[in-house]
């Protein structure tokens, strides 16, 4: 059976931790930053090396396609290449590099294949500098308004939108060449699993069935500000306290619920924030996963189980946002699960928690995933870590799904 090579692979992840290195194991390289502008330039001059054609559309996502044998629909596979701040050398990248090293045995080893293959880089997947994250593979998944995207605006720069470093990059290309039915099978994304589970269960590789589906709720928790020293406990209206209980009780009541249930309270504000006085207005998240709708629904009557006064004080709540639970599509689920066997490697079936640009395209054509493990679970970090080993079994099981889809 053929294999990547570990060699190459190792020389890939190398090279590519160089653009945006910040010196402690790890890369910022925002979208169409001076950084993610040299990865790009090296991705290019790679692909072109052995003999791909690389082309960009209106969202400066890049293609890079070898020619298949038929004149036939071609299959992608990539990620992106920017990073969220200080974050690490695998998010992302690793989709590109083990798709540019599949391309490149495919190339050297002569395998004969009908279909074109297309390497794809997707612009501002991370949406860390100009928000929303997965832009590119939303505008043209049908997702975003591009107009609107275009006016994002740099959370670093004044003024400084998407659409003017879209146009200064260079990379801004014809719409014409944007992914597409008539024009593309098919979609796989390798990514780093950045949770835990494959390496705690011992497992090579994600079988990835899906995206799970959130919900996000914001609480808003109104008391009475008075002062700290004169207002005996018993006349108080602490709106922290009365999010602490809620939060307690979110707790008790969700873990009940199903064990790949996974909630978060990441962001809560308490006003006025000052020592002296007791808080009057809180307000605090909860962001809620699951892949099964029906739990996300229970999630839900917890939440509206909370009575509409809580020690003293007035609640409400709203949702933020929500995304549905994205299924891949099942026949490619299965052959991914049949590479790793045929190559050998132990893996598992699962879904993603974060989100990918892969959900997006799922709407629009055949598309699944493959997730190799993360050391620790880190991500977004710089101490994201995979095994080049590891590495290379996911690009032998990305090459051997390509190989097989080309059959189909
Ligand atoms: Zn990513």
């Amino acid at each position: 059976m053929v294999s990547c090579s570990l060699e190459r692979l190792e020389d890939k992840i190398r090279t590519f931790s160089k653009f945006g290195d910040t010196g402690r194991g790890g890369i910022t390289r925002f979208s169409l930053s001076p950084e993610a502008l040299a990865a790009r330039a090296e991705f290019k001059k790679r692909m072109e090396a052995i003999g791909a054609k690389v082309v960009t559309d209106d969202m400066a996502n890049m293609y890079a396609t070898l020619p298949g044998s038929e004149n036939l629909s071609a299959i992608l596979s990539g990620s992106h290449l920017d990073s969220v701040k200080q974050g690490g050398n695998y998010d992302g990248v690793l989709g590109v590099l083990t798709a540019m090293e599949a391309a490149e045995t495919i190339v050297r080893e002569n395998i004969p294949h009908r279909h074109p293959i297309t390497v794809i880089v997707w612009t501002n997947e991370e949406g860390a500098r100009f928000e929303p994250a997965m832009m590119s593979s939303g505008v043209i998944c049908g997702k975003f308004d591009k107009e609107t995207m275009l006016q994002s605006v740099a959370k670093d720069i004044p003024d400084y939108t998407f659409g003017q470093a879209l146009r200064e990059s260079g990379y801004a290309g014809d719409e014409k060449n944007r992914l597409s039915p008539d024009k593309h099978m098919a979609l796989l994304e390798l990514h780093v699993e950045q949770g835990p589970v494959l390496e705690a269960e011992g497992y090579d590789i994600g079988v990835v069935e899906g995206v799970c589906g959130m919900i996000n709720y914001e609480f808003t928790f109104l008391g009475q500000a008075d002062h700290a020293g004169t207002t005996p406990m018993k006349y108080r209206k602490d709106a922290l306290y009365a999010a602490a209980k809620t939060i307690q009780y979110l707790h008790d009541e969700l873990d009940e619920l199903d064990g790949k249930l996974v909630y978060t309270t990441g962001k809560i504000s308490c006003h006025p924030n000052i020592h002296t006085i007791i808080p009057d207005e809180v307000k605090f998240t909860l962001d809620a996963r699951h892949q099964n709708p029906a739990v996300l629904r229970q999630v839900l009557e917890i939440i509206r189980k909370i009575p509409p006064e809580v020690e003293k004080c007035k609640v409400s709540y709203a949702e933020a946002w929500s995304r549905k639970t994205v299924a891949y599509a099942p026949e490619l689920v299965d052959i991914v699960e049949k590479s790793a066997q045929e190559c050998g490697y132990t893996n598992m079936r699962m879904y993603s928690g974060p989100g990918h640009d892969a959900q997006y395209v799922a709407d629009v054509i055949p598309t699944t995933m493959i997730f190799v493990p993360s050391v620790e679970g880190h991500s977004h970090c710089e101490l994201e870590y995979t095994p080049v080993s590891a590495c290379l079994k996911g690009a032998n099981v990305l090459l051997r799904t390509l190989l097989l889809i080309d059959k189909m």
